[in-house]
């Protein structure tokens, strides 16, 4: 096969205790899916999960051990962190119950949907989509993948993410209002999963603003930890 231009290099991740890697098909977030985020965003309640996409070059590897480095992005003056849980899907399938949704996932991440929140916030008064706020290059940091078998009790696990060593959000993932298996069989319902799909999970309240110099370091309980420098 030939094209007519140079096709894309394969987006992967690496996995823990693998050398074979993870390759990205698409990335899905979950908007709003922790209670107290979803107020201090100005809405209330458990309202049906709602999708929206990054493209799958927007990865950045936060590998173990070291400090990845994202540029400011351009357009904004509010650069919003988000720490979340992520779900590496390994088997695909359309209309997924929540049942079996589990036995889908390979494995799971520590993950930053990072927004540019005054773009989003105009796109959204305008009723416009929130691809500029969202879906930009490098706005999807991604640590190494644990296979679920080798995770902890994720469940139940305590999410957190430090700016400079402060504590700005930190939580339980216990608390996602539309818990894994919930996400997948609604996700399932709106678009066929494939593996190498990546579902970003959402974030719990304390989201906020990261200038340049910033070093962001987030966890999940049994996830091996991020840290991403804003250049
Ligand atoms: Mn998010």
């Amino acid at each position: 096969m030939s094209y007519v231009v140079t096709p894309p290099a394969v987006v992967s991740v690496p996995v823990t205790g693998r050398t074979e890697r993870f390759p990205v098909h698409r990335i899905y977030c979950v908007g709003r899916n922790y209670e107290e985020h979803a107020k201090e965003m100005g809405f209330t309640g458990r309202e049906p999960p709602f999708f929206f996409l990054k493209p799958a070059d927007a990865i950045v590897v936060a590998d173990a051990g070291q400090t990845a480095s994202i540029p400011y992005p351009s357009l904004t003056a509010n650069l919003h962190h988000e720490i979340e849980l992520v779900v590496a899907i390994g088997k695909g399938g359309r209309n997924i119950r929540a049942e079996d949704a589990l036995t889908h996932v390979f494995g799971y991440a520590v993950g930053l949907d990072m927004t540019r929140r005054d773009l989003q916030s105009d796109m959204k008064k305008q009723g416009r989509p929130w691809c500029i706020g969202k879906g930009y290059d490098h706005s999807a940091p991604i640590g190494p993948i644990t296979p679920a078998a080798q995770a902890g009790d994720i469940p139940n696990a305590a999410i957190w993410i430090q700016v400079n060593g402060v504590d700005r959000q930190r939580s339980n993932v216990s608390k996602l209002i539309w818990n894994i298996a919930e996400t997948i069989e609604h996700l399932s319902a709106a678009w066929e999963l494939q593996p190498g799909d990546l579902i970003y999970t959402g974030t719990p309240e304390g989201v906020g603003a990261v200038v340049r110099g910033d070093t962001m370091t987030g966890g999940v309980d049994g996830l091996t930890g991020i840290a991403v420098k804003v250049a």
